[in-house]
């Protein structure tokens, strides 16, 4: 890694977003890389999917994240843009915890690349709970941070959209959201979902600062071979040996470093310096 000044410094660069990430985004970007960032004016990237289900994400997220920049950077007409994409589920090691995975892409015309980040994320509100009426759910309203959080509610069986409202921040319209919601369900229950939008999600706004961080670090390298910005690790490779009998591991062994805009890679052993580990965890040792 050169470290130089970088090719960004004092440019612009558009953020699309209906969901205020300029917020969490545009700051790091300036103090980091002396970008400015505006976000997009009048770019629907809710047509690319919606967490609510009403459109479904059609590509990867990392397709989804480079078209929604592409659709800024259209309207804008700038060579640079900026998206991020997440999505929530159950956690891929503990799938009884909920986990986020958020990414984020930085698209640049002027040198035909695009980097990105991606971060997991432990800490989400993303939760969601059936019910006909309020009283039961004063623990679960807790948990999920509302009202400085925003909910999401809609039948629970049935036709979802009839009764489907989005980015409810106070009480009294909880109350008559899960009331016209249960009565128009086939089971008398109205789903309750946190709602992930960023503008109504100051956590996953946190998480997205986090990761405009490491976009805007990976930004800063610059490719050792073609001197392109953006280099950054690209994959990890497992197979850490067994220190009792050297079977491959699933811990990772090395770490590859990539380029951007040209094929160049470099395979590092870990940072912290492991080169086997325990028993524990090996498949022959431990089966
Ligand atoms: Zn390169
Ligand atoms: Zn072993």
């Amino acid at each position: 890694m050169t470290k130089r000044r970088n090719p960004f410094f004092g440019r612009r660069a558009v953020l699309a977003t209906m969901h205020g990430k300029e917020q969490a985004i545009a700051p790091v970007f300036l103090a980091t890389l002396n970008v400015i960032v505006a976000p997009a004016e009048g770019v629907d990237t809710d047509a690319l999917g919606t967490f609510s289900g009403e459109t479904p994400r059609r590509g990867t997220v990392l397709e989804t994240a480079v078209a929604k920049a592409r659709l800024g950077m259209e309207r804008a007409r700038l060579p640079f843009g900026i998206a991020s994409e997440g999505s929530f589920g159950p956690h891929p090691l503990f799938p009884i915890i909920p986990a986020g995975f958020e990414l984020m892409a930085f698209v640049d015309d002027e040198r035909g690349t695009t980097v990105h980040e991606s971060l997991v994320i432990d800490e989400t509100n993303f939760a969601h709970i059936e019910t006909s009426r309020m009283e039961p759910i004063t623990q679960f309203l807790a948990q999920v941070g509302f009202p400085s959080h925003g909910l999401i509610v809609r039948p629970n069986v049935g036709d979802i959209e009839t009764a489907l409202v989005k980015g409810i921040v106070n009480f009294p319209d909880l109350q008559s959201a899960i009331q016209a919601a249960a009565a128009l369900s086939d089971d008398g229950c109205a789903r309750v979902d946190t709602d992930m939008r960023a503008h109504l999600n100051p956590t996953r706004m946190k998480s997205l600062t986090t990761l405009a961080m490491q976009l805007a670090d990976r930004l800063s390298r610059f490719c050792p071979s073609c001197a392109a910005p953006g280099w950054g690790r690209v994959k990890v490779i497992r197979g850490l040996p067994c220190e009792m009998c050297e079977t491959a591991t699933e811990w990772v062994l090395s770490e590859v470093f990539g380029c951007a805009a040209c094929t160049h890679q470099d395979e590092r052993s870990r940072a912290d310096g492991l080169i086997h580990t325990g028993p524990a965890n090996c498949p022959a040792c431990n089966p």
